[in-house]
């Protein structure tokens, strides 16, 4: 839908255009015969129009107003910085381009992951993190403010709820919401169980199966909802990518629109499809999960393939010399 550079929201803006665009030819026309004055609105019409010309088909970094990035297989690979990201952040903090630095990871703070980064060579500072914890208790907030949650999970997401007036409580909750941990208790599990199961509105916040570490995969958040879900016959709403609310919620943080917006992933099946879906240009990287060749078999394709985000920042850099 991205593809083709004409979805509704284009449309509208190029029919109001029309209108300036018809108004100041006429306005030319006369203004030939007598001293006409162009309105800002008939000036702007009569300019080349700047969506048309940049969107979707993106040629190069510096087209890009906002940037939303995938941190594992794009930032950091292994604990260890992929080339070219440093210098890529670095570029957009100087010419002051709003990013943040997504991760559905929901063990973590944004402090947290803040320090994990700059052991791992990248500086990123903690309000420019954007985890599936904290779009978990965005939405939570929005559906049912000053709620209560049972939660299994970690500081990164009892912080976030806490943080937009969630209590927590093991008692006649609002939500069960099951985020990632490495200490899963059975005790813990048997609660969400018989709270779900007794009707309880059942959240997870990302739907990865496994997540990446340096010995080989763990069990995630996928896999412990699954384990519920089982025991139930109920399914979570995972907030977290591919949900595109994710995104959403990021933009908003932001406060970027999705037309100028980029999202950088290494993952056709959850960063590709999710940034699609909110309507932003999306950028594959083969430094990661996805390789060109699988990438080629989605039904849908991200707007742009690059090895790295080492290109990002070639264009950018080239763009300020
Ligand atoms: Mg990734």
């Amino acid at each position: 839908m991205a593809s083709n550079g004409d979805g509704p929201w284009t449309r509208r803006g190029r029919r109001g255009r029309e209108q300036y665009v018809v108004l100041a030819a006429a306005a030319a026309q006369v203004g030939s015969l007598i001293e006409i004055q162009p309105t800002k609105e008939m000036s702007r019409a009569m300019a080349p129009a700047k969506t048309s010309q940049t969107w979707p088909n993106i040629t190069n970094a510096s087209e890009i107003e906002s940037w939303l990035i995938d941190m594992d297989g794009v930032l950091v690979r292994e604990e260890h910085p992929i080339e070219g990201a440093n210098r890529f952040l670095d570029l957009l903090r100087r010419t002051e381009t709003p990013f943040l630095v997504l991760t559905n990871n929901s063990m973590f703070t944004g402090r947290d992951l803040s320090a994990r980064l700059k052991w791992n060579g990248i500086d990123v500072p903690e309000d420019h993190i954007w985890t599936s914890a904290l779009a978990t208790a965005v939405f939570l907030d929005s559906q049912r403010p000053k709620g209560t949650a049972f939660v299994i999970g970690e500081v990164g997401l009892t912080t976030a709820l806490h943080e937009v007036g969630y209590t927590l409580s093991d008692n006649n909750p609002d939500y069960v919401v099951i985020g990632e941990t490495r200490s899963y208790s059975f005790e813990r599990i048997t609660k969400a169980v018989r709270l779900v199961g007794e009707g309880k509105r059942f959240i997870a916040t990302n739907p990865d199966p496994t997540g990446p570490s340096v010995h080989g995969p763990l069990p995630a958040t996928g896999a412990v909802a699954a384990l519920i879900s089982k025991a139930t016959g109920k399914v979570p709403y995972f907030v977290g990518k591919p949900n595109p609310l994710m995104i959403r919620s990021a933009l908003r943080r932001l406060n970027a629109h999705s037309e100028t917006t980029a999202m950088v992933g290494d993952r056709m099946d959850t960063d590709v499809v999710a940034g699609l879906e909110a309507g932003l240009h999306t950028v594959l990287v083969l430094s990661g999960v996805s390789d060109a060749g699988a990438a080629d078999h989605y039904p849908y394709k991200p707007s742009r393939v690059v090895t790295s985000v080492e290109v990002l920042a070639d264009e950018l850099e080239k763009s300020l010399s």
